[in-house]
């Protein structure tokens, strides 16, 4: 803030006299003076009411007031640190997440839910993200909005999102002395809430179905939520003739882990129009 002069003519204008001597060891309250002309350095002339402030040993001050427009610069630049620093804590917080840059600006409120499925989807996130337990698995074509839904949920609780791949990499980075497994593994389980996306991408499936076996159960004990995203199907509604069907999801895990994900958990299968495409159209009907 640029510091305000005391004017020369502060003692010839027609307020009081400013420095006339208190009575001595008394304690005097500010005095707020008559409205007269100042200069900011900055901003040029202003009025304002200056105060007369007296110490305990008599010494008279006079406080000029603040210029107007440093003030409102001031509280401007105060509002702008503020959003910047909102936006560093949210930045940090989606970053801690795992969330990828172009969800930072997607939560329910952005997702497009056009067909009659995805409205009941979005009510089961919503309900899911309002008191978290248990599982939800969501499978379905890449495009349909699931982990929109699932980023949503995550920003409303807390915990992180993996594709199974990245779980797999920092696995095996820590087998060859990059991290510690234990610490993976702790963060994992122990997460309030954990994503696991593209669950089919792992080809090492033994690997992954003991990782991801002990995961869940160690979740399961903790009561704690967990949402598994896979670009599949369950069997039974398998219609390809491709046998085994690599489309199916008991053909990326292991029995005892699909049962333990399925056994209390709330299935969302999603159908349909790629929703990618369908966000896209929309976004250019609006635009254009
Ligand atoms: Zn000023
Ligand atoms: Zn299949």
């Amino acid at each position: 803030m640029t510091k305000t002069e005391r004017p020369d003519e502060l003692g010839e204008s027609d307020a009081p006299p400013l420095n006339a001597p208190p009575p001595a060891n008394s304690a005097i309250p500010p005095v707020n003076l008559p409205e007269q002309a100042f200069t900011c350095q900055k901003h040029g002339a202003y009025r304002g009411a200056p105060v007369r402030c007296t110490s305990f040993d008599g010494r008279v001050k006079i406080i000029p007031p603040d210029c107007p427009k440093c003030l409102e610069e001031a509280a401007l630049a105060k509002e702008k640190e503020e959003a910047e620093l909102k936006t560093r804590q949210k930045t940090a917080r989606f970053t801690q997440m795992n969330i990828g840059k172009k969800f930072w600006d997607e939560d329910f409120s952005t997702f497009n839910a056009y067909t009659p499925q995805l409205k009941a989807h979005v009510q089961t996130c919503r309900e899911f993200a309002a008191a978290p337990h248990g599982k939800l698995v969501m499978l379905g074509e890449n495009g349909n909005g699931k982990t929109h839904l699932a980023v949503s949920i995550l920003k409303e609780t807390s915990g992180v999102l993996y594709t199974a791949y990245e779980i797999t990499l920092k696995l095996h980075a820590a087998y060859n002395g990059f991290g510690s497994e234990w610490e993976i593994f702790k963060e994992l389980c122990e997460t309030p809430l954990l994503v696991i996306d593209e669950v089919e991408k792992v080809k090492d499936s033994q690997h992954k179905s003991n990782w991801m076996s002990h995961v869940v159960g160690k979740r399961y004990d903790h009561l704690l939520p967990i949402i598994f995203i896979a670009n599949c199907h369950m069997k039974n509604d398998c219609t390809s003739n491709e046998k085994p069907c690599p489309k199916c999801l008991e053909f990326h895990l292991e029995n005892d882990v699909i049962s333990r994900i399925v056994e209390d958990g709330s299935l969302l299968k999603f159908s349909g129009a790629d929703y990618r495409y369908k966000k896209r159209i929309e976004a250019k009907e609006i635009s254009g």
